[in-house]
């Protein structure tokens, strides 16, 4: 029997392409990453199986194209990047990657609070360019306490329970924002109380992002909020770039209207050394690694291998998004 055909836009641990390899016949893109829509094109109307990253946008045009494909596997937990409702509506499933990198992101995002209100990164780079020049006294290079804190979660999901678990144990105090309040149970367990959008904003001494990037969360943070927030607080942000209007960061941060910020994610990635966050000192900038341990991108890839076989076998995978 003629083997399936999956194509991956990027390879992945050797482990899961042999697993691959015994039922499918493969094919990697190697090359310009993300890879470019044309060679996607070309190649997405032949297969039944994709494997796909965060920064390849697989929209309707490309899913039109999509003739037998039964499963887009993406290699991550936000989907942003691909069309679930019209994938749904043309029968093809998404598997995704939700839970294994849950402890990764959070443990980034705390490091994240830690590095920019204890100024670890600003001090390398005042080491590094040889400007250390005297023993600091009293008030001189003086960072943040995160004790007695108030952390404010937007998107108390996984990761962002996951980052109050942390906290809790640094006595922050936590407030939280979703939709809707997680039951009562999971809040005492957690040590969170629920307030409006509003109050997260106005009560933070640091707001940590962890909602997905949607139409309703899409430049949610701008000046408008940021002129709302104490100017004494932190940013920091793991989710998504686009969560966040880049340009009036960059002005809040440069007028001094709040403390600072910390940052995983950009509206448009990889940014280069010339990009204005770059310039700011009291930013910590990270190149998008929430995930990136070994034992999660091992546990992530294990996940999008299965979830493609169940997709390529018609069921659902196991963390789907839809159906
Ligand atoms: P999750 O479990 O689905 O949690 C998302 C939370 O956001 C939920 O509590 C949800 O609650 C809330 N939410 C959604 N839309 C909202 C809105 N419009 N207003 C207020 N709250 C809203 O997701 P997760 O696994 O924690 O992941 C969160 C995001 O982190 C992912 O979508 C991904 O983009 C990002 N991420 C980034 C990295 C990285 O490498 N930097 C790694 C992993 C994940 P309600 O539904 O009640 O509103």
């Amino acid at each position: 029997m003629m083997k399936k055909r999956v194509f991956l836009t990027r390879t992945l641990h050797d482990f899961a392409l042999k697993e691959l390899k015994k039922r499918y016949e493969i094919e990697i893109h190697s090359g310009k990453i993300p890879i470019p829509k044309s060679k996607l094109r070309s190649k997405i109307g032949n297969i039944e199986g994709l494997i796909c990253f965060p920064y390849d946008k697989i929209d309707r045009d490309l899913i039109d194209n999509a003739k037998n494909l039964k499963i887009i596997s993406t290699y991550s937990v936000g989907f942003d990047h691909i069309d679930t409702k019209y994938a749904k509506k043309k029968k093809i499933r998404v598997g995704y990657t939700p839970e294994v990198l849950t402890d990764a992101t959070a443990d980034l995002a705390f490091s994240l609070m830690l590095d920019v209100l204890r100024r670890v990164s600003e001090g390398d780079r005042i080491i590094r360019n040889g400007k250390w020049i005297q023993i600091y006294g009293a008030y001189d290079y003086v960072g943040t306490d995160l004790q007695g804190m108030t952390l404010g979660i937007f998107g108390l999901g996984r990761i962002g329970s996951a980052l109050a678990k942390r906290a809790k144990s640094f006595n922050m105090k936590i407030i939280y924002h979703n939709r809707k309040p997680i039951s009562k149970n999971k809040e005492n367990s957690l040590g969170v109380k629920y307030v409006t959008f509003l109050k997260l904003i106005r009560s933070s001494d640091i707001i940590s992002i962890h909602v997905p990037h949607t139409k309703e969360t899409n430049h949610m943070f701008n000046m408008k909020i940021f002129k709302k927030m104490k100017k004494s607080g932190f940013l920091i942000n793991t989710a998504r770039g686009k969560i966040v209007n880049e340009k009036d960061l960059i002005k809040a941060l440069n007028k001094k209207i709040i403390a600072g910020a910390a940052l995983d994610v950009y509206e448009s990635e990889p940014i280069s050394k010339k990009h204005p966050l770059t310039k700011i000192q009291n930013v910590v900038l990270a190149p998008h690694i929430g995930s990136s341990t070994k034992e999660t991108r091992a546990k992530m890839a294990e996940i999008t291998v299965k979830n493609l076989n169940l997709g390529i076998e018609g069921k659902s995978p196991i963390y789907s998004v839809g159906y």
